[in-house]
């Protein structure tokens, strides 16, 4: 059996994950916008959640942990650089670590940037990693905490994995990100068609989550700066587009 992943939009534009491995009857929610829509989709997918797994400290990613482990006692993993804002946290950790799924493994990679302990979980086997607010669709993250140098660093980071890597972005932001992006680099024909792409998506009210690595090199500005300086511009003028 593969690794089963389950998305499912909560809050205004946050997406709930849910990663099962069926041998183990594993179960974790990538963080928790939204305790009851996590439980809800859980049980109605029949799994048993075991794990919260946090990408960083932001409410709507770490709002439902209480309430969760209050209901079910799972185990909650999350970054060792802000465990002190993580409500109910258990395991700290950082670049280099694994975390277990049952047999799945995802490596945890340190993406600081929108936020200082930001991490990244990479099912390297599977092909697929969960970005938090790092990378998205056509954007990346604010720079709440962080700099340029740090977000262009986790650029580069993902654009060496595989092209065809699963990319799980927590929002979706991709209609917002390709009016700003088109700005950037308007004649760009991949980003043209990625456009007109996400736009039937939505039309049809499907979500643009996951990208992938691939298409990302090919369209997302911010993945093309070509080096941190040229990032923070291009932040500076999504902030104020
Ligand atoms: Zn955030």
């Amino acid at each position: 059996m593969p690794l089963l992943i389950k998305m499912f939009p909560c809050l205004s534009d946050n997406y709930g994950f849910l990663v099962h491995d069926s041998e183990s009857g594993q179960t974790a929610t990538i963080d928790t916008p939204d305790a009851g829509e996590i439980m809800r989709q859980a049980e109605r997918a029949g799994w048993t959640l075991t794990h919260i797994w946090n990408t960083h400290h932001h409410w709507d990613h770490t709002g439902g942990n209480a309430a969760i482990k209050d209901a079910l006692g799972v185990t909650i993993i999350g970054p060792k650089a802000e465990a002190e804002k993580i409500p109910g946290i258990d395991v700290t950790v950082g670049e280099g670590d694994a975390v277990r799924l049952g047999k799945y493994e995802a490596k945890v990679y340190d993406t600081p940037a929108h936020t200082l302990g930001h991490i990244a979980y990479h099912f390297a086997g599977e092909r697929v990693i969960f970005v938090g607010d790092t990378l998205f669709a056509l954007g990346c993250g604010r720079l709440f905490e962080g700099t340029p140098s740090q977000m262009w660093a986790a650029m580069q980071r993902f654009a060496a994995l595989p092209a065809d890597t699963k990319v799980y972005c927590a929002h979706e932001y991709t209609l917002s990100n390709a009016a700003f992006a088109v700005t950037v680099e308007p004649d760009n024909p991949d980003l043209l068609d990625y456009i007109k792409t996400a736009k039937a998506k939505r039309d049809k009210n499907e979500p643009t989550v996951p990208t992938t690595i691939g298409a990302e090199i090919a369209a997302n500005p911010f993945m093309r700066a070509g080096s941190a300086e040229r990032l923070g511009e291009i932040r500076a003028a999504k902030d104020a587009f």
